[in-house]
């Protein structure tokens, strides 16, 4: 107790933890309110990795082609294996044109059509006329629009007067003796200083936690901190055992190939150069949505057609596009297939390979960006002073599997949300800070002190490594379920580890060894949570395909292996226990019909 009264400590109305996409649209609704808000972020704000975001982000503006939300409204229903909530889903696609011709007027420099209107390609599960054929509706900035965003959301934060605390990161969630949540700790990286930020709201944009896997198209620094401190905080996770795996990562490299090269009219092909997908998606081909391109890609690996010495991988082609319209949209993509690959792709093909890319799973919340937790007969119960959006976040718009460019449409619609509504909520009913609980700090400073009085233990790069091993082999694409079961035990055996991570170098200026050894504490929050349940469904369901539970499209009671009688529901794993609940799908939206399950077909 006496050790959290001697560390410095800051107020603000809100702590916005992660500046990326979901976070600094946030923090730019309070910013310009007049709220006092703070904003931390590992690295600097225009390196978080929505900068890294290529293909588009969704929206039925309807430039190139016909299209209106209800469209965008079934499409994501559908890519989500109908594990999408559907009142989420339709505000969602409702606000898209909203929040896109938003970002148009801050100064997002999209690409343009002859007639001045935003330039839209299209992607993968993206339909007109409930999935006649594929529409154009992932708005671009070549393939950098990611970056566009993030540039022109800092700027617009900048100019808002927002308080960026850059290279500090936040360590524990603090809750008071009623579990509200009353501020944060953070370890300033430069310093090496521990600091609690006071606040009447949290919340949390820390992005995805992709690498928990080997092979991952993420950044270094998404390591699920915030399902790290939610999860010690005794707040459940929901979903984890969907990750979607991007069919176009670099064979060997893991870097990504947006999927907007299939927009422009890539063409994945097998050793034979049959374009393979003609067979399984007559009507979408190329552009039918993740989960189900990368099964098709595994398919072809498996039965022999894989290219290469080792037949591991099958290839992108984008020859026929023609130099001029690749250097002018996908001109990463042609730095890529140099740097990665040494292919020069307006020449020849690109292997490529299914590679970890998102998390459709996270801290449960409502369309507010509340979290929300069951409580009694309430499956949305919001925790007073805690919000999440953004990847960390479930809300959950993408269900079993995520449609391209609705994650980019998530943050900003769901930033934005939450933004207004803590707005609202502290117009209302104006308060003052709560009252810091006299342990505030405790956990922290025992987690960093157990650290610096380490003599002996492990690395936490060996852990951690070991961690994506196994998570790579126990809940990859090819997932049965004793594989599964064995990664329980493996990952409860890795979480024993974790506790004697030892640090070596206990200096204290920006000390990357003690940073990773903190994020491990978090990685395996993430790892137990996706093995534990993915082991428990026993169906097959948007990314989490089980070969147990194969079956065809045409299977009377289990069409593609999918079992809605008993798992049409969202999983909620709590850490203190390693235990599961679930919680019922909501298929009725806010204003239309309910869009019913069916079987999917492309
Ligand atoms: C290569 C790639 C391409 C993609 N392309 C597209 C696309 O074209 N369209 C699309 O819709 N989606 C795309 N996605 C997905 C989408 O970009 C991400 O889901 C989204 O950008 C995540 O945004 P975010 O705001 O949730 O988090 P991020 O942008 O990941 O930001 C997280 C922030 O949290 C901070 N942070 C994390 N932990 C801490 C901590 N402990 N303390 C302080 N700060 C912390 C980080 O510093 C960072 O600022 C792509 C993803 C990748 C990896």
């Amino acid at each position: 107790m006496a050790q959290t009264n001697n560390i410095s400590k800051r107020k603000f109305d809100v702590v916005i933890v992660g500046a990326g996409g979901s976070g600094m649209r946030a923090s730019l609704q309070l910013a310009k309110a007049g709220l006092n808000v703070a904003v931390l972020s590992k690295v600097f704000p225009t390196r978080s990795h929505t900068v890294a975001a290529q293909g588009g982000i969704g929206a039925s503006l309807g430039n190139m082609s016909e299209d209106n939300w209800h469209y965008h409204f079934y499409d994501t229903i559908k890519g989500s294996d109908w594990l999408g909530d559907q009142d989420a889903i339709e505000f969602m696609c409702r606000e898209a044109p909203k929040v896109v011709y938003e970002l148009e007027h801050f100064g997002m420099p999209f690409d343009r059509n002859a007639d001045g209107t935003i330039y839209q390609r299209p992607f993968g599960g993206h339909t007109a006329n409930y999935g006649e054929k594929p529409v154009q509706r992932a708005c671009a900035a070549a393939d950098r629009t990611g970056h566009a965003l993030l540039h022109t959301l800092y700027q617009q934060n900048v100019r808002a007067r927002t308080n960026f605390f850059v290279e500090w990161m936040a360590l524990d969630l603090i809750r008071d003796a009623d579990g509200d949540v009353v501020g944060v700790t953070a370890l300033e990286l430069e310093t090496g200083d521990i600091h609690v930020l006071e606040a009447k709201i949290v919340l949390l944009a820390t992005g995805g936690a992709g690498r928990i896997f080997q092979a991952s198209t993420n950044a270094f620094i998404n390591t699920g901190d915030g399902l790290g401190m939610a999860a010690r905080a005794g707040i459940p996770l929901q979903d984890m055992e969907f990750w979607q795996f991007h069919p176009t990562g670099v064979a060997g490299a893991g870097v990504l190939l947006t999927e907007g090269c299939r927009g422009e009219g890539a063409i994945l092909r097998n050793a034979n150069g049959e374009r393979f997908m003609e067979r399984y998606a007559p009507t979408l081909k190329d552009l039918a949505p993740r989960d189900f391109v990368s099964r098709c890609m595994d398919q072809e690996i498996k039965e022999g057609r894989g290219c290469g010495p080792n037949k591991d991988y099958v290839v992108l082609d984008m020859t026929h596009l023609g130099a001029e319209t690749i250097l002018k949209r996908l001109p990463s993509v042609f730095e890529i297939g140099h740097n990665f690959a040494n292919v020069d792709i307006t020449k020849e093909p690109i292997p490529v390979v299914p590679t970890i890319h998102y998390q459709m799973g996270g801290i449960p919340t409502n369309i507010h960006g509340q979290v929300s937790v069951p409580k009694g007969d309430d499956h949305r119960s919001p925790i007073p002073g805690l919000y999440a959006v953004g990847e960390c976040s479930c809300v959950s718009v993408h269900g079993a599997n995520r449609l391209g460019t609705n994650s980019l449409l998530d943050l900003v619609v769901f930033g934005r949300a939450a933004g207004n509504h803590i707005v609202e909520s502290l117009k209302n009913e104006p308060k003052a800070h709560k009252p810091l609980p006299a342990d505030a700090a405790d956990k922290t400073l025992a987690r960093l002190a157990r650290l610096e009085s380490s003599t002996s233990g492990e690395y936490a790069q060996t852990v951690a490594n070991d961690l994506r091993a196994c998570m790579q082999s126990h809940a990859g694409v090819f997932r049965t379920q004793a594989l599964m079961d064995e990664g329980v035990t493996r990952i409860a055996e890795i979480r024993e580890r974790v506790k004697n991570v030892t640090l070596k170098d206990k200096s204290k200026v920006w000390n990357t060894a003690r940073m990773e050894a903190l994020e491990v504490d978090n990685l395996i929050e993430a790892a137990q949570a996706t093995m534990v349940s993915a082991a428990a469904r026993k169906e097959c369901r948007g990314a989490h395909t089980v070969n147990d539970y194969e079956r065809g499209a045409d299977d009377a009671e289990f069409p593609l292996g999918r079992n809605d009688k008993e798992w049409l529901k969202h999983t909620l794993w709590d850490s203190a226990s390693n235990g599961l609940s679930y919680k019922p799908v909501n298929l009725k939206p806010l204003t239309v019909d309910s869009v019913p399950p069916k079987v999917r077909t492309f």
